[in-house]
């Protein structure tokens, strides 16, 4: 039997980071990451809207293998089948069994699929990460006119905007009153849409799927309420589900949000078994309550947290602040933390401020886009809870650095007075800094 002393089940974004902190922390350990995906067939899991627009196929999408190998982390591929805690060791299905004295599991999420009619109709697709799956859709999207698009969240209009670049006549239909609202406040949610109508998508809201339609190959969708909409190829992005089979049968912690429970160190309820990324569960950095935001991001956060502590505890988890940022077109929209609509559910009184301003100086110079920034802090603390941005390509940035004023929990005094550098060419004017813009107007109210 193989033994390694530290195995990762899983080699995407959780699994790889995992690895290289590991190797950093522990130097003569060994490691090894054992995945489903062959040599050189990792996709970016982040890319796989562009493979349909802009960057053209699953094969120019990938994660090197070089990010193991170049931090002398072995790599098996098979499938986990069962782990064995008390003999610490896994089966895989090509039937070996390896021995490890730490475990993690980062065996990430996968697409829910609705469980309507007509499911499992030729040319119903969803965002599955695996090269052969998506080289299908390329032919599928080839070959016709019609896309309906369910579910308006960030991944649905990605694909919405990529797939309308081929030419493709796209409808995305969303449940919610606006597309993005899970994520974003109203004023942005309605920027975004506009700027998605703009480049030829249509947008239902407010619209549920009830059936997909045809006989063997997709015709048209029937929503609730009993319109019919044509279509050639169904695409559905309602979220995904994360992967715990592996973890329920091993009779590991499972939480409220249906991922793997873990402490704020990472481990599962099995102090030797770790778990990173989708299938981990996640606490909000507000609340301390379960969180089920699932991003790449957090997965390698978590993974930089895990990797140092498989041998001892050095890292703690304080919770997710979520940061993202989405594209339509050249215009971005980026958030981090919680909106104003998210820090009121939670039960925080609020300020918010909103300023707009030209994203370079002066404003004509050529490229120049509107930036618009909304702060949100709380009245009590005066602390910053959350951003959002929207302009041109720098949004997801600049929802970086909010997510990091928002973890320093910086007032809005200290938001006001925070040091930043400008250029011409890259930010706009020092003189309405955005950022500080807002902070000094939120104070004004507070
Ligand atoms: C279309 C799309 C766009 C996205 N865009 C963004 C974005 O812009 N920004 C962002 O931060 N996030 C984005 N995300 C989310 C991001 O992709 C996920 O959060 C991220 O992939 C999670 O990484 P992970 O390592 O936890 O899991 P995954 O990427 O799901 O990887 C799981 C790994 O586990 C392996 N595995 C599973 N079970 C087994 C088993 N039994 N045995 C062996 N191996 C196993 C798989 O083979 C795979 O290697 C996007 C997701 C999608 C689908």
């Amino acid at each position: 039997m193989e033994k390694v002393d530290l195995l990762i089940i899983g080699g995407s974004a959780g699994g790889i980071v995992t690895g290289q902190t590991a190797r950093r922390q522990y130097k003569d350990a060994s490691i090894a990451v054992i995945r489903k995906e062959k040599e050189g067939q990792v996709l970016v899991p982040c890319g796989l809207p562009y493979i349909f627009g802009t960057v053209g196929s699953p094969e120019k999408n990938i994660m090197p293998d070089k990010l193991l190998s170049g931090s002398n982390i072995d790599l098996i591929i098979d499938e986990v089948t069962s782990i064995d805690k008390q003999a610490k060791t896994v089966a895989t299905a090509s039937g070996k069994s390896i021995g490890y004295d730490r475990l993690v599991l980062a065996t990430g999420a996968d697409p829910i699929i609705i469980p309507i009619p007509g499911r499992d109709l030729e040319n119903v697709f969803c965002a599955i990460k695996d090269v052969d799956y998506l080289n299908g859709l390329l032919r599928a999207v080839a070959a016709i006119k019609d896309v309906i698009i369910i579910g308006g969240g960030f991944i649905g209009l990605e694909f919405g905007d990529e797939f309308r670049k081929r030419g493709l006549n796209v409808t995305i239909v969303e449940m919610l009153p606006h597309c993005l609202e899970l994520v974003f406040d109203e004023g942005f949610c309605t920027l975004a849409e506009s700027q998605l109508t703009e480049r030829g998508v249509s947008i239902k809201t407010g619209a549920k799927v009830e059936a997909i339609l045809g006989e063997k190959k997709v015709t048209g969708v029937r929503l609730a309420g009993g319109e019919e909409l044509k279509a050639d190829l169904v695409f559905m992005c309602i979220g995904v589900r994360p992967n715990t089979q592996l973890a329920q049968d091993a009779g590991l912690e499972i939480g409220e949000t249906k991922a793997v429970w873990v402490d704020e160190y990472g481990r599962t309820s099995n102090r030797d078994i770790f778990a990173v990324g989708d299938c981990a569960e996640k606490r909000s950095f507000f609340s301390k309550r379960p969180s089920a935001l699932k991003l790449a991001s957090i997965a390698a956060q978590e993974g930089r947290i895990v990797g140092a502590n498989l041998l001892e505890l050095r890292r703690r988890n304080e919770g997710v602040v979520g940061a993202f940022a989405t594209i339509i077109g050249d215009s971005g929209v980026g958030m981090a933390g919680l909106t104003e609509t998210q820090a009121k559910a939670a039960g925080f009184d609020v300020v918010t401020s909103d300023v707009k301003t030209p994203d370079k100086h002066p404003g004509s110079m050529p490229g120049a886009k509107e930036f618009g920034v909304k702060l949100v802090f709380e009245k009590a603390t005066h602390e910053l809870l959350g951003g959002q941005v929207c302009g041109g390509l720098t949004v997801g940035e600049v929802a970086n650095v909010l997510a990091a004023l928002i973890q320093s929990r910086m007032t809005a005094s200290e938001v006001a007075t925070f040091q930043y550098g400008t250029h011409p060419f890259f930010t706009p004017s020092p003189l309405v800094y955005p950022i500080v813009n807002a902070a000094e107007l939120a104070l004004a109210k507070l």
